[in-house]
């Protein structure tokens, strides 16, 4: 994905090891009615469903014996028939930029990736759709080999689930917490009391991106079965405007998208102000064409009020050459937009390079002078691996190693 890019030594490193696919459904996948007529058939009410769910999503279990306020019976019956989460973790690396970055295997052995960066306060989630992509812009690790299947919605949800169960606990929170508690003139917290109860003193997240694996809109349906699962405040507690969907643009989903009535934030990536050269870059736009999209993207601004954001992969010597900054600058002109230039992270193998300082100035200034708001996204989490999907591909060509290498056991 954009944010990430490669190769310095590893911080922290761990893999799945030796352990049988998982023959039991996730408990996120079993779809609400089927959950509810297996606890009917053991004699319990409807509302165990919620309890469950609740207790994965916002009390952090990972086991079905943690779930305290289940009959002790129920939580062995449900450990039988169910594993908590459908994904294992095939590797977690952490950067010393405090990025963590989750392999999962799925029930099925396909390997997808998630990606949490913490920065100035936020804890962001950056979440895969499908296994593999389909669209095939040609600067990608995700798209190499095609799309393989879409995420079932128990899969994006665990995605974040996981993620959160990371997010460190942060001393800079439970301070505001103090502050917050003196001003309403209650008594300050006892430091003691967030140790005795230390699950809801954990830190949450923040932000979702939907940047990681796959085209996000290809999957509306799961995608928005998942946001709304997360965005509930018996969930993760995640307000569509915390959300960024990012896509190729595909322009009848791009309005399908305005019609959810949700405060999702857009992001287009563009990649190329013409189409002959987005074409090259992005050969799903000969089908669609700029016009299309961007006619799609200004709707989705007229419906939602949100404004667009621009994704632009800066190539080396491809598309940073002064016309191109003039051609973009002419196109986003007079709309309300915003754009994220993005250097191009390399991927092994691949025959791009990453922009010289003086091509990104240029492209920035032209940018600023045509009235368009502009920002070059951030490295994060630089040492461990890699554009979007490099360190799936990586997991799969070395598992028969990982799977031999001691574990650190992750549900
Ligand atoms: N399919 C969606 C989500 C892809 S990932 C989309 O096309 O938007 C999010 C962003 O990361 C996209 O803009 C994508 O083009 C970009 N990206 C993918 N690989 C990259 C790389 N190696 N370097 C920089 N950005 C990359």
């Amino acid at each position: 994905m954009a944010v990430m890019a490669a190769t310095l030594p590893l911080v922290t490193e761990t893999s799945g090891g030796l352990r049988p696919p998982l023959a039991k459904p996730g408990i996120l996948d079993v779809p609400t009615e089927t959950l509810r007529v297996w606890l009917a058939d053991r004699g319990q009410p409807p509302m165990r469903v919620n309890q469950i769910r609740r207790q994965v999503l916002a009390n952090r279990a990972t086991t079905f014996e943690e779930m305290s306020d289940l009959p002790k019976p129920l939580r062995a019956e449900l450990a039988e028939a169910f594993s908590v989460f459908s994904t294992r973790v095939e590797r977690h690396l952490i950067a010393s930029d405090d990025t963590h970055k989750l392999v999962l295997r799925l029930a099925d052995d396909r390997m997808i990736e998630s990606v949490l960066i913490q920065d100035e306060g936020r804890a962001t989630a950056c979440i895969s759709t499908q296994v593999g992509c389909g669209m095939g812009c040609v600067f990608c690790a995700s798209g190499l080999n095609g799309v393989v299947r879409n995420l079932t919605s128990g899969e994006i949800v665990e995605q974040l689930v996981r993620l959160r169960n990371l997010v460190e606990f942060r001393i800079a929170d439970f301070g505001l917490q103090i502050e917050s508690q003196k001003t309403t003139g209650a008594d300050s917290v006892n430091p003691q009391s967030a140790i005795r109860n230390p699950k809801s003193e954990m830190g949450r997240l923040t932000h979702i991106v939907v940047m990681g694996m796959g085209e996000p809109l290809a999957n509306l349906e799961n995608l928005l079965e998942a946001l709304a699962v997360v965005g509930d405040k018996n969930g993760l507690g995640i307000g569509a405007r915390h959300v960024t969907i990012s896509t190729v643009g595909l322009p009848a989903k791009i309005r399908k998208l305005a019609e959810s009535g949700k405060q999702y934030h857009l992001a287009v990536s563009l990649h190329a102000p013409n189409d002959e050269l987005r074409t090259r870059i992005v050969p799903t736009n000969e089908k669609t064409g700029l016009d299309a999209i961007l006619a799609a993207a200004d709707e989705f601004f007229e419906t939602t009020g949100r404004q667009v954001t621009y994704e632009y992969v800066v190539l080396g010597g491809l598309n940073d050459r002064p016309e191109h900054a003039r051609q973009l600058a002419g196109l986003l002109a007079g709309r309300k937009a915003h754009v994220n230039l993005i250097p191009w992270n390399d991927v092994e193998g691949l025959p791009y390079r990453r922009p010289q300082d003086a091509d990104l100035r240029n492209l920035i200034e032209t940018l600023r002078k045509a009235g368009i708001s502009v920002k070059v996204r951030k490295r994060k989490g630089s040492e461990i691996d890699a554009a979007c999907g490099q360190l799936r591909r990586r997991a799969e060509q070395s598992s028969v190693i990982s799977h031999q290498s001691s574990v650190i056991s992750h549900q």
